[in-house]
């Protein structure tokens, strides 16, 4: 009798904890852009919400791929899909395990970067734009080659909602003096 209370209780226990793992894995998966693998947009936003509570100051870099509808118009939207997928992978290889690296939407990544001075900002933004500039981008049609435009602000004091703003402004100034540029936000 108690052997099968025992035998009950673990049954229970186990079916348990595969409910728990689902759910953790479920939640991980809407925080997951299912393209590239990294953060989506979602994780992005709920990191941005909690840096003016824990960060005295930080940055956030906007990363977006020039001329990227000429990738797609010429080679389709997988090898499109491809450039994506690379770019996120050199994205997180190139920060530190204490930013945020996600998929911002379309073509447009998201860097967080909690507790940084702007020399940080401009050296990792700069590392990208140049590494971006030379890597081979491995696609189904064969290797290519693109850039990247970047605009960042750093903050220790204004709400995140401008600071995101700002760095908007920055990547279109970027855009419009000729791209493969980087500007950080006075
Ligand atoms: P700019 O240098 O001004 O940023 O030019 P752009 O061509 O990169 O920008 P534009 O906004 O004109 O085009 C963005 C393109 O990104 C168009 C859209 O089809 C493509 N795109 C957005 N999301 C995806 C995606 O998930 N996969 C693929 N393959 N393409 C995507
Ligand atoms: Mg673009
Ligand atoms: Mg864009």
């Amino acid at each position: 009798m108690a052997y099968a209370g025992a035998c009950a209780a673990y049954r229970l226990l186990h079916e348990l904890r595969r409910h728990f793992e689902n759910v953790q894995h479920q939640q991980q998966l809407a925080r997951t852009d299912a393209l590239t693998g990294i953060a989506n947009r979602r994780l992005l936003n709920e990191a941005m919400a909690n840096l003016n509570v824990e960060a005295k100051e930080y940055a956030l870099i906007l990363v977006d791929i020039d001329h990227f509808k000429r990738v797609n118009d010429t080679y389709g939207h997988d090898v499109g899909d491809d450039v994506l997928r690379e770019l996120g992978m050199l994205l997180v290889a190139e920060s530190e395990e204490r930013h945020l690296v996600g998929r911002f939407g379309g073509e447009e990544f998201l860097i967080i970067m909690p507790n940084a001075n702007r020399d940080e900002v401009t050296r990792l933004a700069e590392s990208i734009r140049e590494k971006v500039s030379t890597f081979p981008f491995e696609t189904s049609a064969g290797t290519l080659h693109i850039t990247v435009s970047l605009g960042a602000c750093h903050s220790n004091d204004i709400e995140v909602d401008s600071v995101l703003k700002h760095a908007d402004e920055a990547l279109y100034h970027a855009k419009e003096s000729g791209r493969n540029r980087f500007i950080l936000a006075s």
